[in-house]
């Protein structure tokens, strides 16, 4: 049996917790997982002076495999972002995000099986912000007003929205493969190019050119508002969908909220030899310590990195597990019950104890 190296992030908040139960399960599979634990996020910075120390890349850098808990962006002149430093540096250019419906789970919409591939590097996202009235800001206006013709308002604050050719190429050869890998047969691509001509007009007409490359694969386009509507009057349409990475992040939240909310929802942050998994979710501080955070999106991201380690059996196994447990709805955390305040909702431990008695009741491939 091969042995796995992995770099473990606990995170802060209820990522502790969450990244405890998940680690639980995953042992449980069996299969052989060397954890290289690194603690980064709140805790951490009054040691190192910012949430995502050198060393804590090195290690994934080593590793190549990652899995995090959420982690508190702190509020701060001087403190790098810990999501940005971990995809610029690592350059972990698509973020899947997976929304799935599991039986038993409360939710308006049932058998949705849809999966965002979210480009992580550039658009607004990239970090390119010019605050207002400060000297580069309106030397920024003048400048657009000499080359574009346009005058800027001088009281303005300016977000810069950068996309290339050749990260929405690697984006979308990304996401054609993972669909062809993972047995999907439509690929989605998302954009506002009638209004954006030279940011989302570039990205449709890169992805039109991919799809080429894969013709075996479905291949249509959506402007994003309809997308939305689309999204939520019929989501049974929609398969694999790639989109820039602000409607990224805000769809994916959407999609999370069809198939039962955040504390389902995993994902994978993907580069070409290095990946990090985490659940869609944040620290949640109310909840943290408290042992009531729902710790199955940082499962099912366990399930995501299982089989990218190329341990298929274990990550079947284990999704299995847990979507008995949801569709038995005895042993979840209050966001699945039929009322917040349910007394018979369970524990985040709890939840890891009934995931592990599936897995044991579970026959082990040969
Ligand atoms: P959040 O996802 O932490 O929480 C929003 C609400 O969703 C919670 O109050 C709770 O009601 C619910 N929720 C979230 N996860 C849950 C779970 N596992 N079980 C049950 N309920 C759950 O979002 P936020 O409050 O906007 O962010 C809190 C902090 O997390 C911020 O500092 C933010 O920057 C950070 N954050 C980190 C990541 C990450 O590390 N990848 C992602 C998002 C937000």
């Amino acid at each position: 049996m091969a042995r796995h190296t992995i770099t473990l992030i606990p995170g802060d908040g209820i990522g502790y917790e969450v990244s405890k139960a998940a680690r639980r399960v995953i042992d449980a599979t069996g299969v052989d997982i060397v954890w290289d634990v690194q603690n980064a996020g709140l805790d951490v910075v009054e040691q190192y002076g910012q949430p995502m120390p050198d060393h804590v890349l090195d290690s994934i850098r080593k590793n190549k495999i990652a899995i995090k808990g959420p982690l508190t962006t702190p509020v701060g002149k001087g403190i790098r972002s810990v999501n940005v430093a971990l995809r610029r540096e690592l350059d972990l250019y698509a973020l899947v995000r997976p929304c799935k419906w599991y039986r038993g789970v409360r939710s308006r919409y049932q058998d949705v099986d849809l999966v965002i591939v979210r480009e992580n590097t550039e658009d607004l996202y990239a970090g390119i912000e010019f605050a207002e009235a400060e000297t580069e800001t309106l030397e920024l206006i003048d400048t657009i007003d000499r080359l574009g013709g346009r005058r800027i308002r001088a009281d303005s604050g300016i977000s810069i929205k950068p996309i290339s050719v050749g990260a929405t190429q690697r984006v979308f050869r990304f996401a054609f493969r993972w669909a062809i890998d993972n047995g999907r047969h439509k690929v989605t691509a998302v954009h506002k190019a009638n209004i954006m001509k030279y940011t989302d007009g570039l990205w449709l007409h890169v992805a039109e050119d991919v799809a080429k490359e894969f013709p075996d694969v479905e291949f249509e386009e959506r402007i994003v508002d309809n997308m939305a509507m689309q999204l939520v009057q019929k989501p049974e349409l929609y398969d694999v969908m790639v989109m820039p990475n602000l409607y990224g992040d805000i769809l994916s939240d959407l999609c999370a909220g069809l198939i039962g909310g955040l504390g389902l929802a995993p994902g994978a942050n993907t580069g070409d030899d290095i990946a990090v998994f985490e659940a869609t979710h944040g620290s949640a501080p109310k909840y943290a310590g408290k042992n009531v955070a729902n710790p199955m999106a940082m499962m099912l991201s366990g399930v995501l990195m299982l089989r990218h380690i190329g341990e298929k059996d274990a990550g079947d196994r284990l999704e299995a597990a847990i979507a008995k447990v949801i569709a038995e709805g005895n042993a979840v955390t209050y966001d699945m019950k039929p009322s917040r305040d349910d007394s018979t909702a369970v524990g985040t431990s709890q939840v890891a104890d009934a995931v592990i008695v599936e897995l044991e009741r579970a026959p082990v491939a040969s």
